[in-house]
């Protein structure tokens, strides 16, 4: 037997029961964005590699070991499936001039890739909804996209989501806090891990969002930044922090709340739950004004957040969130070839009025047609035979139980179907 071909590791299919349930998420996704001014932008997979070097680093564990890079066989361009959507936005609005006239308001949602040890809540191909303001540089933009996530985690059902909080100053500052904790790390070499070590002069500040439980005592007992932050750096930390008091927030802040990209300056923050196992972080960004200028762009202020939806919708799906999307109005069952002619017309003028329709295909008798109908969860069945086609008419037969009405079928004529079929809508979404 010729051997199956299957995924690749850590890139998982979507099926039809799922995949509904995502479109479902999504729309819930595109009314919350839209009711906050977002507006939708598109961004390619596939860009060039040093755009992520740049971009997020050449020393953290998304450039080193994460990216899926390769050279373009046909001209020699090293090209790179997009880790993180920020580069790429950000590519995009130097590339257009978007800023040119307005700040703006931008979301994507996607496939990102990273090559990660797949596990739950883990994948290497995974979506994001990234969430990116360019041009403004007061906090209460930074509240505002904070609060956003609060208003969302409402409209999915999902509590247990926690807020985590810091601030990374300016480079300026960083610096200072980088040479101390240089200090600090080579004073105890010995207690860092392989990772530790290779970043202890590269990036310092990376060891502190190491993972390794081994080294949380020693990071707990670093130098921190807060000594560091200048006036302004704290008046914009405070202003954050006031705006989320005054709409009720309740927060946690993180001295070593870092982030594992090296573009974020002033504020970042984390949505974090304790249902998700090790992999609790279902949404994360900041600030990151630096990094228009550093892609070749002019200086701008900007900050974002990018939301992992495989997390959100495993955490939905366990709060028992809804997971299947309504089926279908309308079976079409249909037999004889005048009867086949005239439900495919019925079909049609059905939609024509916003009736979701599933014409049988491939013949059958009645019977086993009828069955289909069942299992496809339609409310109806219009079912048309030769008689009926003679008669100019078709049988409607609810196929679901409505309150005490009784489920009966009835004959009535092909150019009133259509209204019959709205009054039972509207009646049963009525009761
Ligand atoms: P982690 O610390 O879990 O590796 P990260 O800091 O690398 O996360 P970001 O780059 O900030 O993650 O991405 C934002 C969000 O995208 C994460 O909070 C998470 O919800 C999701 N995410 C990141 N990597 C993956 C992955 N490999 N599989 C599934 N979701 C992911
Ligand atoms: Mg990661």
């Amino acid at each position: 037997m010729t051997p199956k071909i299957q995924s690749v590791r850590g890139m998982n299919d979507i099926l039809p029961d799922e995949a509904e349930f995502w479109d479902m998420f999504e729309e819930t996704i595109r009314s919350w964005l839209k009711s906050y001014g977002y507006r939708p932008i598109r961004l390619p997979i596939v860009e060039p590699t040093p755009l992520f070097k740049r971009a997020i680093g050449e020393v953290t564990d998304i450039v080193e070991k994460e990216m899926y890079s390769f050279v373009d066989s046909l001209n020699g361009e090293a090209l790179t499936l997009r880790p993180e959507g920020t580069a790429g936005c950000v590519r995009a609005v130097i590339q257009h001039s978007l800023l040119a006239q307005q700040p703006q308001r931008l979301y994507y949602l996607g496939q990102m890739f990273r090559h990660e040890r797949p596990q739950k809540g883990r994948y290497r191909q995974f979506h994001q909804v990234g969430v990116e303001a360019f041009g403004f540089s007061g906090p209460d933009i930074d509240a505002e996209q904070i609060l956003m996530g609060a208003r969302l985690w409402d409209d999915l059902g999902l509590d247990g989501i926690s807020l985590q909080l810091n601030t990374l100053g300016q480079p300026a500052e960083r610096a200072q806090h980088r040479a101390e904790l240089i200090a600090y790390f080579e004073q105890h070499r010995e207690l860092l891990d392989e990772d530790g070590r290779r970043r202890l002069y590269s990036n310092p500040l990376r060891i502190l969002d190491t993972k390794n439980p081994d080294l949380q005592q020693l990071i707990a007992a670093a130098p921190r930044l807060t000594d560091h932050l200048g006036a302004e750096s704290l008046a914009h930390f405070e202003g954050v922090q006031q705006a989320l008091r005054d709409a009720g927030q309740t927060f946690t802040i993180n001295p070593r709340l870092v982030r594992g990209l090296d573009y974020y300056n002033l504020t970042v923050f984390e949505w974090v739950t304790d249902r998700l196992g090790a992999q609790g972080t279902v949404c994360a960004g900041g600030r990151y004004d630096g990094l228009l200028q550093q892609l070749g762009g002019r200086a701008a202020p900007a900050c974002g957040f990018a939301m992992g939806v495989e997390r959100l919708i495993t955490l939905i799906r366990e709060a028992g969130g809804e997971t299947r999307a309504a089926a279908v109005d309308v079976y079409l069952v249909h037999q004889g070839t005048n009867a086949s002619r005239l439900a495919a017309r019925v079909a049609e003028g059905l939609r024509d009025r916003g009736i979701d329709v599933l014409f049988h295909c491939g013949g059958g008798s009645f019977k086993t047609q009828m069955k289909k109908a069942d299992a496809s969860g339609a409310s109806f069945a219009v079912i048309i035979g030769d008689d009926e086609a003679d008669a100019g008419e078709v049988t409607l037969k609810p196929l679901r139980t409505t309150g005490d009405r009784p489920n009966q079928q009835k004959r009535v004529g092909v150019d009133v179907v259509a209204d019959e079929i709205m009054n039972s809508i509207l009646d049963r979404d009525d009761s």
